[in-house]
């Protein structure tokens, strides 16, 4: 089994992960992402706090609704080092050999 690891939910990783696992067979790759929150913020909504026109609620959500099924999330500080990531995320199944 190939391990692909991707470090921050934020937009980026939550994109990556869910066009990954569209594009990568099941069988073959299993996908873990880390972050060291379980909420995703949406950041253009900050903008809109001071005005009223958002609470916290509307762009503060649990990152997990936004992954597609069949994506390990693993919630941890990824610092200070690969390794120790590696080490935090063990449970998951995911080995590294730096
Ligand atoms: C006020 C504001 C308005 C914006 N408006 C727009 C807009 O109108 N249009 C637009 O296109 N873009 C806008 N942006 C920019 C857009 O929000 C960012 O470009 C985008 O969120 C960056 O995505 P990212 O995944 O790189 O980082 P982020 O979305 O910030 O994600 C990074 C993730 O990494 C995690 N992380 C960080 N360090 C660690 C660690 N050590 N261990 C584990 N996890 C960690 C964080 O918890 C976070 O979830 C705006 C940004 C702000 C602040």
């Amino acid at each position: 089994m190939k391990k692909l690891l991707i470090l921050g939910a934020g937009t980026a990783g939550t994109m990556m992960a869910n066009k990954m696992r569209k594009d990568l067979t099941s069988s073959e790759w299993e996908i873990t992402i880390i972050d060291k929150s379980e909420d995703h913020l949406y950041q253009p909504g900050f903008l809109f706090i001071p005005f009223g026109y958002y609470k916290k609620s509307d762009i503060i959500k649990p990152s997990q609704k936004f992954f597609t099924s069949g994506i390990n999330v693993v919630y941890g500080s990824s610092e200070p080092s690969i390794p120790s990531i590696a080490e935090s995320i063990s449970s998951s199944g995911f080995t590294s050999s730096t």
